[in-house]
């Protein structure tokens, strides 16, 4: 089946940082389901990208609450039309050497990142095999491309990210559906902020000299913007990508080549 006019596409941690950006290159062919925990800041994203034209609606939302993901599926059910983009944005990093992470750490980052873009696949993926037209894009990371000290439940969390996106491309393929990952590396988000924090925390540097840090991971000695991921998940849901699927698409200016 074609792709519709313009496809339902829910995006999840679209409140700020990768996911708004996401949001923003979607929302010109795209009718938007947003979602986050934050009302206020996801009510402030759709009010914005309705004043540019968008159609769009948030609905608040913790991905880890059973209640609220079923609360997301029934309204999603209301509106009588299947979600055929997916975007599993929504994620959470922490640090800590291996002896440091505690169990709640190791659960909560697994969940979050990894739990529940399954049980969002599951819950909507089916409707798009149905459709027979569908895209889920993954926001994984280099994280699950090569190993960065201090990372094992993140790495593990996107990681296994990974696996489930190829695993499932397998699965639907030829029907319409594709699956695929993007990995980035660091992003100018407040997840790289925090990041950049928490390395002058602990080391004594200054806060420019914790960001270089980061920077010279990627051969472009920068951070890589939002709007850069952003654009290529728009590829990813557009047609013109109907034949990419199972991909773990690096976004880091070579650092994992
Ligand atoms: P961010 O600025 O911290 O934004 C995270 C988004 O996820 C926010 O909208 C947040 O909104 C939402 N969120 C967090 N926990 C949630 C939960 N339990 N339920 C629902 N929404 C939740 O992070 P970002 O840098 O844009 O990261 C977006 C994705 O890209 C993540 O999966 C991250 O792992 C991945 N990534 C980031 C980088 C990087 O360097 N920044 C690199 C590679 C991959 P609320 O707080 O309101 O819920």
């Amino acid at each position: 089946m074609a792709r519709p006019d313009r496809p339902l596409a829910l995006i999840t941690g679209a409140s700020r940082g990768i996911g708004l950006a996401i949001a923003r290159a979607l929302a010109p062919d795209h009718d938007l389901l947003i979602t986050a925990r934050n009302g206020g800041a996801l009510e402030r994203v759709a009010g914005g990208l309705r004043e540019s034209g968008g159609k769009v609606e948030a609905f608040p939302a913790d991905v880890v609450e059973p209640e609220h993901r079923q609360n997301l599926f029934r309204w999603i059910e209301a509106l009588r039309r299947p979600v055929q983009v997916l975007v599993n944005n929504a994620g959470i990093a922490s640090s800590a050497p291996l002896a440091d992470i505690s169990d709640t750490q190791w659960t909560t980052t697994l969940h979050i990142n990894l739990t529940a873009p399954f049980y969002l696949i599951r819950a909507l993926a089916p409707r798009m095999v149905e459709a027979g037209w569908g895209r889920v894009i993954n926001v994984s990371s280099t994280a699950a491309l090569k190993g960065y000290k201090y990372t094992a439940a993140y790495g593990a969390s996107k990681a296994g990210l990974a696996g489930l996106t190829r695993a499932l491309a397998v699965e639907l393929a030829g029907r319409g559906v594709t699956i695929n990952a993007v990995c980035p590396g660091f992003v100018e988000t407040d997840m790289s902020t925090a990041a950049i924090r928490t390395i002058a925390d602990k080391t004594g540097r200054s806060e420019s000299e914790a960001r270089a840090s980061l920077e010279k991971f990627s051969p472009q000695r920068r951070l890589i913007q939002p709007q850069e991921v952003a654009r290529i998940v728009a590829h990813l849901a557009s047609d013109d990508a109907a034949s990419i699927n199972g991909q773990l698409i690096a976004i880091d200016g070579g650092e994992t080549a």
